[in-house]
């Protein structure tokens, strides 16, 4: 090869799994959850569903306060 191009393979953060903090619709308790869970993760206060994992990304069902790195 005449020419060599950098490979920026870190600059992309991987969008895979992430933890987020959402928030219960129930109850507004704040709570951390991982976004492929393969388990549902209900709120600590109140036992409302707050993730549902689905075989991939998990879907979250409270409201996302934000992502944490
Ligand atoms: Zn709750």
């Amino acid at each position: 090869m005449p020419r060599k191009r950098k490979l920026y393979k870190i600059l992309t953060p991987e969008p895979r799994s992430r933890f987020v903090k959402v928030r219960c619709p129930s109850c507004q308790n704040e709570q951390i959850v991982f976004t492929h869970a393969t388990y549902p993760a209900s709120c600590l206060m109140c036992g409302t569903r707050l993730v549902e994992p689905t075989g991939g990304k998990a879907k979250i069902l409270g409201e996302i306060v934000r992502f944490l790195d």
